[in-house]
């Protein structure tokens, strides 16, 4: 009997891989784009026709081909990016596959016109359905150019498929703003039918963002820059007023590579919540590097799904990262003033004129509630924020912030401190500089409109949650080494638990390792005691085997847990000094009036409610 398999013709081979890598004219342009990127290009310059039905053409200055790779190149598997197996897990360029020029010739009429610095001449080949039908030297610059036209010539289901120009242009400058997004130092430039569309000049990324997205959108932008051992994080968001009612730009990047994934687009919506209605959808720009070898763009051909190894980790990082930003971004004040001490202020200071302080700051703002609303935005555009009563006692929140107006703040508690302390004597109130301490546990001072009465303990665990946070963003929180290793029993859902997190852990400041069914522990984030560490350990367990709790969270979960078990001890009241820097360090919180888990720091009681309890 004949043998009745036989292996398919390149042309026919080549025709069923385009059907994978090239869909639409769009496809074409991001590969040739690609290229022209990993050939090293300065300039790129895009020219269409007819939304690339008629016409493709790229034109770089990279490096060039020789003759013979001119002709190599369109054969399948032919590449210069990848030679072993090894170099899969190591890329660095956009192309591996060597299958898109391939592609691209066996579905549509192809001239490539090539030189390399070295060669006087250089080459041009025309080929069409896969078969080279002009081989000839020509004079053209260094670099290459490809024009693609009549693509789908000989696959009419394709053509016919093809939706309006406006459709598919549309296509085309998504993949040319995805690459000009993440190559500011290339210059590109985009024509359709003559009329130029783009013009990017090498420019810093911010500039970059805002040459694709519009000038005006340039005070809109806060910046987002973190870096831990596992990943680097930059880029911008636009703030949430501006939050947009369709998805659109939503931008994400690793290694340069523009990518998709409904994962890290919840970390960052995530960091909006409670900012932004349900229904409007966050702007962003953000660029992730990562270890080439902990990342695999394998999984999709046409490449925007990429799998990370650490991906919880990544995600912990952008949402604690986005909300930060958003934090200082919304309250930048508290962050800017000229800090003066509330306890040591000189009594000469109380006979000066006293001013209206003045500032604007929603001490409301919690980026760790969702619940809040939190800031609307006015006709003028500009944002009306929702100050706490506690603060509009103080008269705060009403006009534009000036730098003195937080020493005048508590220049204000001074004025009126004598008359309060000789109000207020309890047995168990020990009269400190400018306040009292109640019970050990709060400090009551006097404010302008009355009292402030904190909550000691819950403004350290805010306190030791905020500096973690902060730490956490940029390098593994501090560890000590145990003296001897804490060994605990775990159950197989815990090992998952603990060997997932991993990473996490680390950079909370744990690490240890799992034999048999025994998690041994050998360091510990320096925050803790040794007393608390089996609660603690029990409890962040819990945390990331048992409870519901979305991923994203889990960070802050664990984190809020560790500032909890770590504010339980060190809680240190002992002098004027030691409150006096726990107050300096609760302002300096971007929020401080809410501890993570959401329980109440501080309470403002006005001279009103006071008198009303008189009467
Ligand atoms: P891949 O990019 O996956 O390697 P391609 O089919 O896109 O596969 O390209 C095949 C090869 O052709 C590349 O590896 C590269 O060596 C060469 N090549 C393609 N485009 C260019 C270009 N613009 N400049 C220089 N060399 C190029
Ligand atoms: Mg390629």
């Amino acid at each position: 009997m004949d043998n009745i398999i036989r292996l398919l013709p390149d042309n026919i081979a080549n025709q069923i891989a385009a059907g994978e890598v090239i869909q639409r004219p769009a496809s074409v342009v991001k590969e040739l784009i690609e290229n022209a990127i990993d050939a090293g290009a300065t300039k790129i310059d895009v020219n269409i026709k007819d939304a690339g039905k008629t016409l493709i053409q790229v034109v770089d200055n990279g490096i060039g081909m020789n003759s013979q790779d001119a002709v190599l190149c369109f054969e399948r598997h032919a590449t210069s990016k990848v030679s072993k197996a090894e170099d899969l897990f190591q890329l660095t360029t956009k192309g591996f596959r060597g299958e898109a020029l391939a592609s691209i010739a066996a579905i549509a009429h192809v001239t490539l016109k090539t030189r390399k610095a070295d060669c006087d001449t250089g080459i041009e080949i025309t080929i069409e359905g896969s078969k080279i039908s002009s081989k000839e030297d020509t004079v053209c610059p260094v670099g290459t150019a490809f024009e693609v036209k009549n693509l789908f010539f000989n696959v009419p289901a394709r053509r016919n498929f093809l939706k309006s120009d406006k459709v598919e242009f549309g296509h085309i400058s998504d993949e040319f703003e995805r690459v000009s997004f993440a190559h500011p130092s290339i210059q590109f430039s985009l024509k359709h039918n003559g009329v130029e569309v783009y013009n990017l000049p090498e420019a810093v990324l911010r500039r970059r963002v805002v040459d694709i997205i519009g000038k005006n959108q340039n005070d809109r932008l806060v910046p987002i820059d973190e870096s831990t051992d596992i990943v680097t994080l930059k880029g911008f968001v636009l703030k949430p007023e501006f939050a947009k009612k369709t998805r659109g730009e939503q931008f994400l990047f690793v290694n340069d590579r523009f990518f998709k994934s409904q994962y890290f687009n919840h970390a960052v919506n995530k960091a909006f919540e409670g900012l932004i209605s349900d229904k409007s959808f966050p702007s962003y720009f953000l660029y992730l590097t990562v270890n080439p070898e902990k990342i695999d763009v394998n999984v999709h051909p046409t490449k925007t799904e990429i799998k990370f190894e650490e991906e919880k980790f990544i995600y912990s990082i952008l949402l604690s990262s986005v909300r930060q930003a958003l934090g200082k971004y919304n309250i930048a004040p508290t962050l800017d003033f000229e800090r003066e001490t509330s306890f040591d202020i000189p009594s000469e200071m109380s006979k000066h004129p006293t001013r209206e302080p003045q500032i604007k700051v929603n001490p409301d703002y919690n980026p760790f509630t969702s619940n809040t609303t939190r800031s609307a935005t006015n006709s003028t555009g500009s944002v009306k924020q929702n100050y706490s009563k506690a603060i509009k006692s103080q008269g705060f929140g009403q006009n534009e912030a000036t730098q003195d107006d937080w020493a005048n703040f508590y220049e204000i508690q001074n004025v009126e401190s004598e008359e309060a302390q000789a109000e207020i004597v309890l047995e168990e109130t020990h009269k400190i500089k400018g306040g009292f301490l109640v019970k050990n546990s709060m400090i009551l001072t006097p404010s302008k409109s009355g009292l402030l009465l904190i909550h000691a303990r819950r403004a350290l665990e805010q306190i030791v949650y905020s500096e973690l946070h902060n730490s956490f963003i940029t390098k593994p929180i501090n560890s000590q080494a145990l003296l001897f290793p804490l060994e605990k029993e775990v159950s197989k859902t815990e090992i998952i638990g603990w060997t997932e997190n991993n990473s996490l852990l680390n950079q909370l400041g744990f690490n240890g390792s799992i034999k048999d069914n025994v998690l041994e522990i050998t360091s510990v984030p320096n925050v803790l005691e040794e007393e608390n560490l089996q609660d603690t350990i029990s409890d962040i367990l819990e945390m990331i085997c048992h409870r519901e709790i979305e991923k994203g969270d889990l960070a802050h979960g664990l984190i809020a847990t560790l500032a909890a078990n770590a504010s339980m001890r060190k809680l240190d009241l002992s002098n004027n000094d030691a409150v006096q820097s726990l107050i300096d360090r609760l302002f300096l919180c971007e929020n401080h009036m809410y501890t993570p888990r959401n329980k109440k720091i501080i309470e403002s009681i006005t001279t009103e409610e006071l008198e009303k309890k008189l009467n």
